[in-house]
């Protein structure tokens, strides 16, 4: 598998404690959009996103958005929330991720891609030499065709995979990781 192999895998990016990305030695975050931060058709982070972003900020690691999406349309989401967007990042080649890591300044070795797609996050991630933490997607029903046509394939690559490739925090390890904060994103961007 390779390079569609997560180093780790989520249910939420709310799993990423400060505590436990500091112990990683991960000192920034490349943050994938649409289906990780937020349902696809929303246009503004959920107020529990943003509280997150607060926190990782808050602990001293960067955090950059890489997304495919248009920077038309992402640029105010990135702004309220005063992060580095690399927009049309085009996933799953790797210069999106590289480019953050610049805009950061940040060696690879020290980063992590964290999306909710193998054939896009994972693949660009491996591929650029960072880590990567695969998420589960935020009300994928609402994603484009071509996105959903992926997910079939990824679905039976992800049955041959173990939860956890290398590892996750261990907070989550019991699977007991729905959290609180998790469902109140849901209700909100179903609102
Ligand atoms: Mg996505």
């Amino acid at each position: 598998m390779g390079l569609l192999t997560p180093t780790y895998r989520l249910r939420h990016v709310f799993e990423l404690t400060p505590q436990w990305v500091r112990r990683e030695g991960i000192a920034a975050l490349l943050l994938d959009v649409d289906c990780t931060l937020k349902r696809y058709r929303q246009s503004r982070l959920a107020p529990e996103v943003v509280q997150w972003c607060d926190r990782i900020r808050g602990s001293g690691v960067k955090m950059c958005l890489v997304s495919n999406g248009g920077g038309r349309r992402l640029r105010p989401l990135a702004d309220e929330i005063a992060l580095p967007l690399v927009a049309l990042a085009m996933k799953p080649l790797p210069f999106g991720c590289r480019r953050a890591l610049r805009l950061l300044g940040v060696a690879r070795a020290r980063a992590m891609m964290v999306g909710d797609q193998l054939f896009a996050d994972v693949l660009a991630g491996n591929w650029a030499g960072v880590r990567t933490a695969l998420v589960e997607p935020i009300a994928p029903e609402e994603e484009p065709w071509f996105t959903r046509l992926k997910r079939p394939l990824e679905r039976r690559l992800l049955r041959k995979l173990p939860f956890a490739a290398q590892g996750a925090p261990e907070d989550i390890q019991d699977g007991s990781c729905r959290t609180r904060a998790a469902e109140s994103v849901e209700s909100f961007d179903s609102r």
